[in-house]
């Protein structure tokens, strides 16, 4: 499953970021995830829920930022948003288009509690 390895080398990266601020846990986890990479949010949670427990993210929010397509066309440059599955140019129905947005995925930002002390 995409989902669960897309989550296990981002709690990795959570682990240690929050591991090197010294917090006693992580309580948010926000991504930013392209439409076109086809990650399922519910997925994600799932995930999250199976390989959390027994790190500092155990019992995190999860925040899902989606970015919309846009593409821009090779033949007249223009440039549109669009979905998951249609690309082709609204001006001149080309499909030779070049995807600026949509495929990103990565972490934005954690917050964390810290220790009591
Ligand atoms: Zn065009």
């Amino acid at each position: 499953m995409h989902e669960f390895s897309l989550m296990q080398s981002v709690l990795e990266t959570v682990e240690g970021t929050a591991r090197d601020a010294g917090a006693a846990r992580v309580t948010v986890i926000r991504l930013v995830v392209g439409q076109m990479t086809e990650v399922v949010a519910d997925a994600m949670e799932f995930a999250l829920e199976a390989l959390g427990p027994g790190t500092l993210s155990e019992g995190a929010e999860l925040v899902l930022t989606n970015v919309e397509p846009r593409s821009r066309c090779c033949v007249c440059g223009h440039e549109f948003k669009h979905d998951r599955y249609h690309w082709s140019c609204p001006a001149c129905d080309s499909l030779a288009t070049e995807l600026l947005a949509g495929k990103e995925l990565y972490i934005d930002s954690i917050e964390v509690e810290e220790y009591n002390t």
